[in-house]
């Protein structure tokens, strides 16, 4: 398959490991604040075991990092969920299974694509965040946590109302997405894409993607985006090296989505 890993991952640079230190320094006398940040990974498109994703879950599990998971419903079977659930087994905790759409497929006739866009009936909608939801839940039970990724991580009002009728906790979607969500219901937003970056040029991927995770650690809450079948060994070595400086760094925590919807709704910091 051509044209699978963003450019950048073809060409990295010889001393990621100093650049990812100078970038969270920096990014760290930025934030305002006694408290810290905090930093959490959302893994999309989860459904298929395979080896990238054992190598992914390996990693997470071997530096103890939590993972927050966006599992496509439709692609899930008892036998899928048995064999993705294996390599990060005895740490369940640092887990946080959730769902992402429904069959993960594009409802639009123009536009963006969109699983849950205006393109498609409240009753629609609805019936398929309830059997995605229904499907996890049935497949997973206690390990299904009521958070919603949508799908190229967008959708339109409705579905969020929905969700939040739906009983949801929070949505996920990438930074500064529209429409704004309902009042008291959150949206966890992602404002680091790894794996699905746009430019051609390597270089100006690399300083994109440093600036993306300056600003986001410095806001104080840091959403990194994974997209492991867009993974090769030059993007297990980066992610590698990043959950190594960040797990070292007193000022930052890192959560998943469970503890992110915890603290909220408890209304204090993680
Ligand atoms: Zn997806």
């Amino acid at each position: 398959m051509t044209g699978m890993f963003s450019s950048l991952w073809l060409s990295p640079p010889p001393n990621t490991a100093f650049l990812i230190q100078r970038c969270l320094d920096e990014a760290l006398d930025r934030l305002d604040g006694k408290d810290g940040g905090r930093v959490f990974f959302r893994a999309d498109d989860i459904a298929v075991p395979g080896k990238k994703f054992t190598r992914l879950m390996e990693l997470f599990a071997r530096r103890r990092v939590p993972l927050s998971l966006a599992v496509v419903p439709s692609r899930l079977t008892g036998k899928r969920w048995r064999s993705v659930q294996e390599p990060g087994r005895k740490l369940s905790s640092l887990w946080c299974w959730h769902q992402h759409g429904w069959r993960h497929i594009n409802h639009e006739t123009d536009g963006k694509k969109q699983e849950f866009g205006p393109g498609r009936s409240f009753s629609d909608i609805r019936n398929d965040i309830t059997r995605g939801g229904d499907r996890l839940e049935r497949l997973m039970e206690k390990d299904f946590y009521p958070v919603f990724t949508p799908p190229w991580n967008r959708c339109d009002r409705k579905t969020l109302e929905i969700l939040m009728d739906l009983s949801y906790l929070a949505v996920s979607r990438s930074h500064g997405s529209k429409p704004a969500p309902p009042d008291g219901f959150p949206d966890i937003a992602v404002n680091v894409d790894l794996h699905t970056r746009k430019e051609t040029d390597p270089r100006s991927g690399w300083n994109h993607l440093f600036a993306e995770i300056r600003q986001a650690v410095s806001s104080g809450c840091c959403g990194i985006m994974i997209h492991h079948q867009q993974m090769n060994d030059a993007a297990f070595a980066f992610l590698e090296l990043l959950l190594r400086n960040l797990s070292g760094r007193k000022r930052l925590q890192l959560v998943n989505l469970k503890d992110l919807c915890d603290a909220d709704r408890s209304g204090r910091s993680v």
